[in-house]
């Protein structure tokens, strides 16, 4: 058997881009996999046939992270389709730029990029936690951007993000006694549909990094695969950066 066989993951942003990538990894090591998108519906399906294809257990379902109720019937349907939830991988997020000041961000767009990036994260974890047992594991997905906040713009994805880096230390401490993790994974420049690596930004991106490069979804993928694993047992309040360095 393999390092996750036997367990039920769910990916939460997983049609494209890094969690597709995660959702992959964890099937890879045997996990049953269950994804959750919102405008992707063919991509989604397309990935479940995939993780089929490795033997496991696989399943898409549609869920705006930004709308508690949905999350929250997300996170019950895993459990009623699956029986049980032992790894949650909060993935899904929005990226929004904008200067202080400068009224280019609409507000209904700021209260969007909270309720994505924060607020669908807090309902996932408080609906999730009653049914994880001893071993289970929480790893959301950050941005090195949480630490350092290099270029104008920045701000708000940015303290979306530390937002999610604070609760991670806070529901590292609560969840401890119940023998569950609690990580966060910090992207830096990856490759996907948010940040492709052709665009006019991305040579400002790659030059800030230590390792000159765009790094791949698989890239970040493998850190979480590690986080979910029985090896990282001993791992949690955590921050993990996958940055290439661009915050060394
Ligand atoms: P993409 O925009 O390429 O993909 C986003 C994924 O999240 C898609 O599967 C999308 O599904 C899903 N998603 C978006 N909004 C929602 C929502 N409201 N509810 C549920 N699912 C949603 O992003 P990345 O793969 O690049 O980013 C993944 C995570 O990594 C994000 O949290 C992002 O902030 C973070 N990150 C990325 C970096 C990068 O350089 N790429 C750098 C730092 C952090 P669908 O299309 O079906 O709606």
């Amino acid at each position: 058997s393999k390092k996750l066989s036997g367990k039920v993951a769910l990916v939460i942003g997983g049609s494209r881009g890094i969690g597709a990538a995660i959702a992959q990894a964890l099937a890879d090591d045997g996990a049953d996999v269950v994804i959750s998108y919102v405008a992707s519906p063919a991509k989604a399906e397309a990935l479940v046939r995939e993780l089929e294809g490795k033997g496991v257990r696989a399943a898409a379902i549609k869920a705006d992270q930004a709308h508690s109720i949905e999350v929250e019937n997300l996170v019950n349907a895993v459990v009623s389709r699956f029986g049980q939830l032992d790894i949650l991988v909060n993935n899904a997020g929005v990226f929004l730029a904008g200067q202080v000041g400068d009224d280019s961000t609409p507000i209904a767009e700021f209260d969007r990029l909270l309720e994505v990036n924060i607020k669908g994260v807090v309902t996932a974890v408080r609906t999730a936690v009653p049914f994880m047992k001893e071993g289970g594991r929480i790893i959301s997905i950050g941005s090195s951007s949480a630490d350092k906040t290099t270029y104008p713009g920045f701000g708000d994805y940015a303290a979306s993000k530390a937002a999610v880096a604070a609760y991670t230390r806070g529901w590292s401490r609560d969840l401890g006694p119940k023998g569950i993790t609690v990580n966060i994974v910090q992207p830096g420049p990856i490759n996907t549909d948010m940040n492709p690596s052709d665009s006019d930004f991305a040579n400002v991106l790659r030059q800030a990094t230590a390792l000159g490069r765009y790094g791949q979804p698989e890239e970040l993928a493998a850190a979480v695969a590690f986080l979910a694993s029985p090896a990282a047992s001993f791992i949690t309040g955590a921050t993990i950066n996958v940055d290439g360095g661009i915050n060394a």
